[in-house]
Protein backbone atom coordinates (compact mmCIF):
# COMPACT_ATOMS: atom_id res chain seq x y z
CA UNK A 1 0.00 0.00 0.00
CA UNK A 2 3.01 2.47 0.66
CA UNK A 3 6.68 1.88 -0.05
CA UNK A 4 5.99 -0.73 -2.37
CA UNK A 5 9.16 -0.61 -4.62
CA UNK A 6 6.84 -1.63 -7.64
CA UNK A 7 5.03 1.90 -7.40
CA UNK A 8 6.34 4.25 -10.31
CA UNK A 9 8.31 7.31 -8.22
CA UNK A 10 5.20 9.91 -8.83
CA UNK A 11 2.73 7.48 -6.91
CA UNK A 12 0.67 9.57 -4.03
CA UNK A 13 -0.57 6.96 -1.70
CA UNK A 14 -3.67 7.22 0.47
CA UNK A 15 -2.22 7.35 3.93
CA UNK A 16 1.48 6.66 4.48
CA UNK A 17 2.83 6.54 8.39
CA UNK A 18 5.19 9.21 9.32
CA UNK A 19 8.42 8.25 11.61
CA UNK A 20 9.78 11.51 12.08
CA UNK A 21 9.82 11.39 16.61
CA UNK A 22 11.43 8.99 19.28
CA UNK A 23 10.53 5.77 16.72
CA UNK A 24 13.99 4.86 16.36
CA UNK A 25 14.89 5.70 20.23
CA UNK A 26 12.45 3.57 21.73
CA UNK A 27 12.70 0.82 19.63
CA UNK A 28 16.45 0.30 19.98
CA UNK A 29 15.90 0.82 24.08
CA UNK A 30 12.86 -1.87 23.55
CA UNK A 31 15.49 -5.00 21.52
CA UNK A 32 18.66 -3.80 24.07
CA UNK A 33 16.10 -4.57 26.89
CA UNK A 34 15.59 -7.74 25.27
CA UNK A 35 11.77 -7.72 26.45
CA UNK A 36 10.52 -7.29 22.90
CA UNK A 37 7.74 -9.97 23.12
CA UNK A 38 4.91 -9.69 25.16
CA UNK A 39 5.61 -8.69 28.25
CA UNK A 40 7.45 -5.05 29.08
CA UNK A 41 7.41 -1.56 30.42
CA UNK A 42 6.77 0.02 26.88
CA UNK A 43 2.67 -2.11 27.32
CA UNK A 44 2.55 -0.47 30.49
CA UNK A 45 3.33 2.71 29.35
CA UNK A 46 1.48 2.62 26.10
CA UNK A 47 -1.84 1.32 27.47
CA UNK A 48 -1.13 4.25 30.27
CA UNK A 49 -1.19 7.21 28.02
CA UNK A 50 -3.67 5.96 25.84
CA UNK A 51 -6.08 6.18 29.03
CA UNK A 52 -5.38 9.37 29.63
CA UNK A 53 -5.28 10.75 26.33
CA UNK A 54 -8.95 8.76 25.57
CA UNK A 55 -10.39 9.95 29.04
CA UNK A 56 -11.47 5.60 29.55
CA UNK A 57 -10.87 3.94 32.96
CA UNK A 58 -8.65 1.66 31.58
CA UNK A 59 -6.74 0.22 28.23
CA UNK A 60 -5.62 -2.81 27.45
CA UNK A 61 -3.54 -3.49 24.46
CA UNK A 62 -3.96 -6.34 21.84
CA UNK A 63 -1.91 -7.87 19.09
CA UNK A 64 -4.61 -5.87 16.32
CA UNK A 65 -8.06 -4.07 16.07
CA UNK A 66 -9.59 -7.17 14.71
CA UNK A 67 -8.73 -9.16 17.96
CA UNK A 68 -9.43 -6.63 20.22
CA UNK A 69 -13.03 -6.66 18.11
CA UNK A 70 -13.16 -10.18 18.87
CA UNK A 71 -12.05 -9.77 22.62
CA UNK A 72 -14.56 -7.38 23.50
CA UNK A 73 -17.34 -9.22 21.67
CA UNK A 74 -16.44 -12.31 23.85
CA UNK A 75 -16.52 -10.33 27.09
CA UNK A 76 -20.64 -9.14 25.81
CA UNK A 77 -20.82 -13.09 25.83
CA UNK A 78 -21.41 -13.16 22.00
CA UNK A 79 -21.65 -16.80 20.88
CA UNK A 80 -24.10 -19.27 18.97
CA UNK A 81 -27.10 -18.53 20.12
CA UNK A 82 -26.42 -14.83 20.15
CA UNK A 83 -26.81 -11.93 17.50
CA UNK A 84 -24.57 -8.74 16.58
CA UNK A 85 -25.93 -5.35 15.65
CA UNK A 86 -23.67 -3.23 13.27
CA UNK A 87 -23.61 -1.54 9.92
CA UNK A 88 -23.16 -2.74 6.57
CA UNK A 89 -20.84 0.06 5.54
CA UNK A 90 -18.03 -0.88 7.02
CA UNK A 91 -14.89 -2.66 6.73
CA UNK A 92 -14.76 -6.85 7.15
CA UNK A 93 -13.59 -7.37 10.02
CA UNK A 94 -16.21 -5.48 12.48
CA UNK A 95 -17.86 -8.51 10.90
CA UNK A 96 -15.52 -11.11 11.48
CA UNK A 97 -14.99 -10.28 14.82
CA UNK A 98 -18.91 -11.34 15.30
CA UNK A 99 -18.31 -14.00 13.14
CA UNK A 100 -15.33 -15.42 15.04
CA UNK A 101 -17.79 -15.47 18.15
CA UNK A 102 -19.92 -17.79 16.32
CA UNK A 103 -22.75 -15.11 16.65
CA UNK A 104 -24.94 -13.58 13.96
CA UNK A 105 -24.22 -10.47 12.41
CA UNK A 106 -27.68 -7.92 11.62
CA UNK A 107 -26.73 -4.88 9.40
CA UNK A 108 -28.91 -1.86 10.13
CA UNK A 109 -28.43 0.97 7.93
CA UNK A 110 -26.07 4.87 8.36
CA UNK A 111 -26.85 7.96 8.86
CA UNK A 112 -25.84 9.87 5.36
CA UNK A 113 -23.89 12.68 7.14
CA UNK A 114 -21.83 10.55 10.00
CA UNK A 115 -21.34 7.45 7.47
CA UNK A 116 -21.52 5.12 10.51
CA UNK A 117 -24.96 3.28 12.12
CA UNK A 118 -28.29 5.33 12.29
CA UNK A 119 -30.06 5.75 15.59
CA UNK A 120 -33.12 5.95 13.45
CA UNK A 121 -32.44 3.31 11.95
CA UNK A 122 -31.29 1.24 14.80
CA UNK A 123 -34.71 2.45 17.08
CA UNK A 124 -37.03 1.71 13.82
CA UNK A 125 -35.75 -2.03 13.87
CA UNK A 126 -35.60 -2.66 17.45
CA UNK A 127 -39.17 -1.10 17.55
CA UNK A 128 -40.12 -4.11 14.96
CA UNK A 129 -37.89 -6.74 16.22
CA UNK A 130 -36.82 -6.26 19.98
CA UNK A 131 -38.38 -7.93 23.35
CA UNK A 132 -37.39 -7.46 27.12
CA UNK A 133 -37.04 -10.34 29.08
CA UNK A 134 -35.75 -10.89 32.63
CA UNK A 135 -35.24 -14.49 32.03
CA UNK A 136 -31.50 -14.96 31.24
CA UNK A 137 -28.74 -16.62 32.88
CA UNK A 138 -27.82 -13.42 34.41
CA UNK A 139 -31.15 -12.68 35.39
CA UNK A 140 -30.60 -9.37 34.23
CA UNK A 141 -33.30 -7.88 31.72
CA UNK A 142 -32.20 -9.10 28.22
CA UNK A 143 -32.83 -8.09 24.92
CA UNK A 144 -34.54 -10.69 22.38
CA UNK A 145 -34.79 -10.74 18.95
CA UNK A 146 -38.19 -11.56 18.51
CA UNK A 147 -38.36 -13.24 15.24
CA UNK A 148 -35.31 -15.54 15.62
CA UNK A 149 -35.55 -15.91 19.95
CA UNK A 150 -32.01 -15.27 20.14
CA UNK A 151 -30.43 -12.90 22.69
CA UNK A 152 -28.74 -9.73 21.05
CA UNK A 153 -25.61 -9.21 22.79
CA UNK A 154 -24.27 -6.29 21.45
CA UNK A 155 -24.59 -3.58 19.31
CA UNK A 156 -21.22 -2.28 17.14
CA UNK A 157 -21.71 1.26 15.45
CA UNK A 158 -18.27 2.14 13.61
CA UNK A 159 -17.21 5.95 13.72
CA UNK A 160 -16.02 5.72 9.70
CA UNK A 161 -13.04 7.43 8.11
CA UNK A 162 -12.08 9.05 11.53
CA UNK A 163 -16.34 10.90 11.42
CA UNK A 164 -18.02 10.30 14.76
CA UNK A 165 -21.31 8.59 14.13
CA UNK A 166 -24.29 9.89 16.57
CA UNK A 167 -23.00 8.13 19.48
CA UNK A 168 -25.22 9.68 22.26
CA UNK A 169 -27.98 8.80 20.90
CA UNK A 170 -26.73 5.47 20.36
CA UNK A 171 -26.06 5.10 24.31
CA UNK A 172 -29.30 5.82 24.50
CA UNK A 173 -31.39 3.27 22.73
CA UNK A 174 -28.59 0.66 23.75
CA UNK A 175 -29.65 1.69 27.60
CA UNK A 176 -33.21 1.70 26.85
CA UNK A 177 -32.94 -1.95 25.16
CA UNK A 178 -30.32 -3.52 27.49
CA UNK A 179 -27.75 -3.77 24.58
CA UNK A 180 -24.28 -3.93 25.61
CA UNK A 181 -22.63 -1.51 23.52
CA UNK A 182 -18.83 -1.80 21.64
CA UNK A 183 -17.23 0.92 19.15
CA UNK A 184 -15.10 0.48 16.54
CA UNK A 185 -13.58 3.00 16.89
CA UNK A 186 -10.12 1.67 14.85
CA UNK A 187 -10.31 4.70 12.41
CA UNK A 188 -11.05 7.63 15.14
CA UNK A 189 -8.17 7.55 17.36
CA UNK A 190 -7.89 11.88 17.90
CA UNK A 191 -11.49 11.93 16.71
CA UNK A 192 -13.69 13.40 19.65
CA UNK A 193 -18.02 13.83 20.17
CA UNK A 194 -19.09 16.55 22.52
CA UNK A 195 -15.46 16.87 23.70
CA UNK A 196 -15.03 12.91 24.60
CA UNK A 197 -13.12 10.51 22.76
CA UNK A 198 -14.88 7.89 20.32
CA UNK A 199 -14.51 4.47 21.77
CA UNK A 200 -15.60 5.83 25.91
CA UNK A 201 -19.12 6.12 25.35
CA UNK A 202 -19.89 1.98 25.16
CA UNK A 203 -19.22 -0.51 27.55
CA UNK A 204 -15.72 -1.22 25.10
CA UNK A 205 -14.11 0.41 22.97
CA UNK A 206 -11.58 -0.69 20.01
CA UNK A 207 -9.10 0.89 18.24
CA UNK A 208 -6.16 -0.30 15.76
CA UNK A 209 -2.92 0.98 14.83
CA UNK A 210 -2.16 -0.82 12.13
CA UNK A 211 -0.07 1.15 9.39
CA UNK A 212 -2.57 2.39 7.92
CA UNK A 213 -4.09 4.22 10.87
CA UNK A 214 -3.95 7.64 12.13
CA UNK A 215 -1.05 6.39 14.14
CA UNK A 216 0.40 2.92 13.83
CA UNK A 217 2.34 0.51 16.02
CA UNK A 218 2.90 -1.46 13.26
CA UNK A 219 0.19 -3.82 14.19
CA UNK A 220 -2.09 -3.07 17.03
CA UNK A 221 -5.28 -2.82 19.12
CA UNK A 222 -6.51 -1.38 22.10
CA UNK A 223 -9.63 -1.70 24.40
CA UNK A 224 -11.01 0.99 26.25
CA UNK A 225 -12.92 0.61 29.34
CA UNK A 226 -15.11 2.36 31.75
CA UNK A 227 -14.93 -0.62 34.04
CA UNK A 228 -11.79 -1.99 35.34
CA UNK A 229 -12.79 -5.39 36.25
CA UNK A 230 -14.24 -6.03 32.52
CA UNK A 231 -10.25 -4.82 31.58
CA UNK A 232 -9.07 -7.07 33.76
CA UNK A 233 -11.02 -10.27 32.57
CA UNK A 234 -9.71 -8.99 28.94
CA UNK A 235 -6.12 -8.45 30.04
CA UNK A 236 -6.44 -12.32 31.37
CA UNK A 237 -8.05 -13.25 27.97
CA UNK A 238 -5.48 -11.85 26.12
CA UNK A 239 -2.71 -13.49 27.60
CA UNK A 240 -4.09 -17.49 27.38
CA UNK A 241 -6.09 -16.95 30.37
CA UNK A 242 -3.12 -17.57 32.63
CA UNK A 243 -3.40 -17.58 36.09
CA UNK A 244 -0.09 -15.74 37.92
CA UNK A 245 1.74 -18.65 39.33
CA UNK A 246 5.59 -18.53 40.20
CA UNK A 247 6.15 -21.23 38.02
CA UNK A 248 2.97 -23.40 37.11
CA UNK A 249 0.90 -23.17 33.80
CA UNK A 250 -2.36 -22.58 34.75
CA UNK A 251 -4.90 -21.93 32.47
CA UNK A 252 -8.37 -21.26 33.88
CA UNK A 253 -10.40 -21.44 30.21
CA UNK A 254 -9.61 -21.34 26.85
CA UNK A 255 -8.04 -17.50 26.75
CA UNK A 256 -5.94 -16.15 23.01
CA UNK A 257 -2.31 -15.29 22.48
CA UNK A 258 -3.60 -11.55 21.63
CA UNK A 259 -1.48 -8.89 24.20
CA UNK A 260 0.47 -6.85 22.18
CA UNK A 261 4.36 -7.24 22.33
CA UNK A 262 6.31 -4.46 23.62
CA UNK A 263 8.30 -3.87 20.63
CA UNK A 264 5.39 -2.81 18.88
CA UNK A 265 4.33 -0.88 21.70
CA UNK A 266 7.95 0.78 21.89
CA UNK A 267 6.50 1.98 18.27
CA UNK A 268 3.21 3.49 19.68
CA UNK A 269 4.06 5.04 21.87
CA UNK A 270 6.47 7.19 19.77
CA UNK A 271 3.90 7.59 17.70
CA UNK A 272 1.34 8.93 20.23
CA UNK A 273 3.89 11.27 21.05
CA UNK A 274 3.56 12.64 17.37
CA UNK A 275 -0.57 12.84 17.29
CA UNK A 276 -1.68 16.04 18.44
CA UNK A 277 0.78 17.49 15.66
CA UNK A 278 -0.46 14.85 13.33
CA UNK A 279 -4.29 15.72 14.12
CA UNK A 280 -3.40 19.44 12.96
CA UNK A 281 -1.91 18.86 9.89
CA UNK A 282 -4.69 16.31 9.05
CA UNK A 283 -7.19 18.60 9.45
CA UNK A 284 -5.44 21.59 7.78
CA UNK A 285 -5.64 19.18 4.65
CA UNK A 286 -9.03 18.81 5.30
CA UNK A 287 -9.82 22.33 4.69
CA UNK A 288 -7.69 22.52 1.64
CA UNK A 289 -9.26 19.85 0.69
CA UNK A 290 -13.01 21.67 1.75
CA UNK A 291 -12.10 24.58 -0.09
CA UNK A 292 -11.01 23.12 -3.31
CA UNK A 293 -14.19 21.18 -3.53
CA UNK A 294 -16.64 24.08 -2.62
CA UNK A 295 -16.04 24.88 -5.58
CA UNK A 296 -13.30 27.92 -5.34
CA UNK A 297 -9.75 28.44 -3.82
CA UNK A 298 -8.82 30.62 -0.98
CA UNK A 299 -8.83 33.54 -4.13
CA UNK A 300 -12.12 33.33 -5.21
CA UNK A 301 -11.22 31.56 -8.24
CA UNK A 302 -12.86 28.32 -9.69
CA UNK A 303 -11.34 25.30 -8.57
CA UNK A 304 -13.15 22.20 -7.45
CA UNK A 305 -15.98 20.82 -8.87
CA UNK A 306 -18.98 21.64 -6.95
CA UNK A 307 -20.89 18.33 -8.08
CA UNK A 308 -18.68 16.45 -5.75
CA UNK A 309 -19.12 16.80 -2.08
CA UNK A 310 -16.41 16.70 0.14
CA UNK A 311 -17.40 15.06 3.52
CA UNK A 312 -16.89 16.90 6.64
CA UNK A 313 -17.05 16.67 10.50
CA UNK A 314 -20.58 15.79 11.55
CA UNK A 315 -22.57 17.87 14.20
CA UNK A 316 -20.99 18.17 17.61
CA UNK A 317 -17.82 16.15 16.42
CA UNK A 318 -14.15 16.64 16.32
CA UNK A 319 -12.82 14.30 13.20
CA UNK A 320 -9.38 13.30 12.90
CA UNK A 321 -10.10 13.75 9.14
CA UNK A 322 -7.87 9.90 9.03
CA UNK A 323 -8.76 9.50 5.28
CA UNK A 324 -10.23 12.20 3.53
CA UNK A 325 -13.80 11.71 1.71
CA UNK A 326 -15.89 12.51 -1.16
CA UNK A 327 -19.16 11.71 -2.31
CA UNK A 328 -19.32 11.71 -6.06
CA UNK A 329 -22.84 12.31 -8.11
CA UNK A 330 -23.23 8.63 -8.76
CA UNK A 331 -21.51 5.07 -9.95
CA UNK A 332 -20.94 6.27 -13.34
CA UNK A 333 -18.86 9.18 -12.43
CA UNK A 334 -17.61 7.89 -8.75
CA UNK A 335 -16.07 4.13 -10.91
CA UNK A 336 -14.56 7.29 -13.90
CA UNK A 337 -12.82 9.13 -11.35
CA UNK A 338 -11.28 5.88 -9.85
CA UNK A 339 -9.99 4.97 -13.21
CA UNK A 340 -8.45 8.20 -13.70
CA UNK A 341 -6.88 9.31 -10.35
CA UNK A 342 -5.13 5.68 -9.97
CA UNK A 343 -3.80 5.75 -13.95
CA UNK A 344 -1.86 8.90 -12.49
CA UNK A 345 -0.36 7.22 -9.53
CA UNK A 346 -2.71 9.14 -6.96
CA UNK A 347 -4.16 6.27 -4.82
CA UNK A 348 -7.93 6.71 -4.77
CA UNK A 349 -10.42 3.93 -3.30
CA UNK A 350 -13.88 3.10 -2.81
CA UNK A 351 -16.16 2.62 0.14
CA UNK A 352 -16.11 -0.66 1.12
CA UNK A 353 -18.29 -3.38 -0.54
CA UNK A 354 -21.44 -3.66 1.56
CA UNK A 355 -20.97 -6.36 4.44
CA UNK A 356 -24.18 -7.82 3.24
CA UNK A 357 -23.14 -8.43 -0.53
CA UNK A 358 -19.90 -10.46 0.73
CA UNK A 359 -20.48 -14.18 0.10
CA UNK A 360 -20.19 -14.97 3.64
CA UNK A 361 -23.04 -12.52 5.02
CA UNK A 362 -25.05 -12.99 1.91
CA UNK A 363 -27.70 -14.41 4.34
CA UNK A 364 -27.47 -11.86 7.00
CA UNK A 365 -30.62 -9.99 8.24
CA UNK A 366 -30.28 -6.24 6.99
CA UNK A 367 -32.91 -4.03 7.15
CA UNK A 368 -34.02 -0.82 4.66
CA UNK A 369 -30.20 0.32 3.38
CA UNK A 370 -30.76 3.26 1.53
CA UNK A 371 -28.22 5.45 2.63
CA UNK A 372 -25.67 2.48 2.77
CA UNK A 373 -26.46 1.55 -0.43
CA UNK A 374 -25.82 4.77 -2.17
CA UNK A 375 -22.87 6.03 0.06
CA UNK A 376 -21.04 2.70 -1.16
CA UNK A 377 -22.11 3.71 -4.86
CA UNK A 378 -20.94 6.90 -4.47
CA UNK A 379 -17.79 7.42 -1.98
CA UNK A 380 -14.16 7.55 -2.70
CA UNK A 381 -10.96 7.95 -0.09
CA UNK A 382 -8.50 10.86 -1.71
CA UNK A 383 -4.57 11.25 -0.53
CA UNK A 384 -4.54 11.53 3.38
CA UNK A 385 -0.93 11.37 3.97
CA UNK A 386 0.96 14.05 6.45
CA UNK A 387 3.71 15.36 4.96
CA UNK A 388 6.62 13.39 6.28
CA UNK A 389 8.99 16.64 6.00
CA UNK A 390 6.73 19.25 8.17
CA UNK A 391 7.74 17.61 11.66
C1 LIG B 1 -8.66 -1.14 10.66
C2 LIG B 1 -9.99 -1.53 11.12
C3 LIG B 1 -10.21 -2.63 11.97
C4 LIG B 1 -9.20 -3.66 12.30
O1 LIG B 1 -8.01 -3.23 12.72
P1 LIG B 1 -6.67 -4.10 12.48
O2 LIG B 1 -5.74 -3.49 13.46
O3 LIG B 1 -6.28 -3.89 11.06
O4 LIG B 1 -6.98 -5.52 12.80
C5 LIG B 1 -11.49 -2.86 12.45
N1 LIG B 1 -12.51 -2.08 12.09
C6 LIG B 1 -12.36 -1.04 11.26
C7 LIG B 1 -13.54 -0.23 10.90
C8 LIG B 1 -11.11 -0.75 10.73
O5 LIG B 1 -10.97 0.27 9.87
Amino acid sequence: MYGDPEQPEAFIPLHAPVFRGNEKKYLEKCIDSTFVSSVGAYVDEFEGRMTEYTGSAQAVACVNGTSALHLALRLCGADRETEVITQPLTFVATANAIRYCGAEPVFLDVDRETMGLSPDALRNWLKNHAEITSISDWNEPTCINKSTGRRIAACVPMHAYGHPCRIDDIVRICEEYHIPLVEDAAESVGSFFRERHTGTFGDIGVLSFNGNKVITAGGGGMLLFRDKEMAGRAKHLSTQARVPHKWEFIHDQTGYNYRMPNVNAALGLAQLEQLPRFLREKRRIAEQYREFFAGSDTNGQAAGDASIIFMTEPEHAHSNYWLNTIMLPGKPARDEFLAYTNDQGIMTRPAWRLMNELEMYRSCQTDRLDNARDLADRLVNIPSSVPGNIL
